[in-house]
């Protein structure tokens, strides 16, 4: 176990993330499971884990914080001492609205969260993955949105644009790292099942979003972890840059 890989999921405790953490952990992944607040589910991932044998440790850090993400990846090399996969999988909605009622509060959060967020811990991999930094390579995948394409009108335009961001930026750093053992990749989940939908005051989205759907139904997260898992796989070994929709045809 201690030559197993090692995967940082941020966003790790609850939802997609969680789900990423249990069957990385299965397919013989060491999971980094971070978090912003709610410890008692990261703490339960991880016992998950442990349970079944794997290994696991949760980290608190919030990705809107500059500081926080430096001392997360430090956590990671002091516990592991290796990085071979990220999940930039963190993210935040907020509140249905139109863009004539933003705040530049709530802008500016969602932007530090969901795009600053994820390039600055991008860059940290990349400064222990790359092989211009002695690193042995690694892969990293980007949770972005299909609301990237939709753009969400009449309820986060703020959102689905941060959303677009992460698709340029997974297309970008792909191309930047490719010949440097780095695979860059992004999924874009459409209406998953999951407790992000109450925190943007809508608890019942995604129920009510499945006649919207071609397959009538929202996905779970255990779907867009198995996409994500492929992508971080060595059977996905030439695919880079790319963006995939798992959205049940949405
Ligand atoms: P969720 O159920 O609300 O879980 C969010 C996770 O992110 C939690 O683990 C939370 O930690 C963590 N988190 C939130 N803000 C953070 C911050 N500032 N720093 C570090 N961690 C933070 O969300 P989800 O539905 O699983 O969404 C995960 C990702 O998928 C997001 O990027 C989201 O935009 C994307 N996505 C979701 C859907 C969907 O329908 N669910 C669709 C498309 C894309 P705590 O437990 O500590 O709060």
């Amino acid at each position: 176990m201690t030559d197993a890989p090692v995967l940082l999921v941020t966003g790790g405790s609850r939802g997609i993330g969680a789900a990423i953490c249990l069957l990385a952990s299965a397919k013989g992944w060491r999971v980094a499971v971070n978090y912003a607040a709610n410890q008692a589910a990261a703490d339960a991932v991880v016992s998950t884990i442990e349970a079944g044998g794997g290994a696991a440790f949760a980290i608190k850090g919030d990705v809107g914080n500059a500081g926080d993400i430096v001392a997360m990846f430090q956590a990671v090399d002091d516990r592991f001492g290796r990085l071979d996969g990220l999940v930039n999988n963190a993210g935040i909605v907020d509140a249905p609205a139109r863009v004539d009622e933003m705040s530049v509060e709530r802008i500016e959060r969602m932007m530090r969260i969901n795009v600053t967020g994820s390039v600055l811990c991008a860059a940290e991999a990349v400064r222990r993955m790359s092989s211009r930094h002695g690193g042995t390579g690694g892969a990293i995948v980007n949770i972005s949105s299909m609301a990237a394409i939709i753009g969400s009108p009449s309820q986060y335009v703020d959102y689905a644009a941060s959303k677009a961001a992460i698709d340029t930026f997974t297309i970008g750093l792909a191309r930047e790292v490719a010949t440097e053992g780095v695979r860059v990749n992004a999924v874009r989940p459409g209406v998953i099942a999951t407790e992000i939908h109450a925190s943007g005051g809508l608890p019942d989205r995604a129920r009510d979003m499945a006649p919207s759907i071609p397959m009538q139904r929202a996905g779970t997260a255990e779907e867009i972890a198995d996409a994500v898992l492929y992508l971080l796989s060595q059977e996905a070994s030439y695919i880079t840059g790319s963006i995939l929709n798992v959205s049940g045809g949405r």
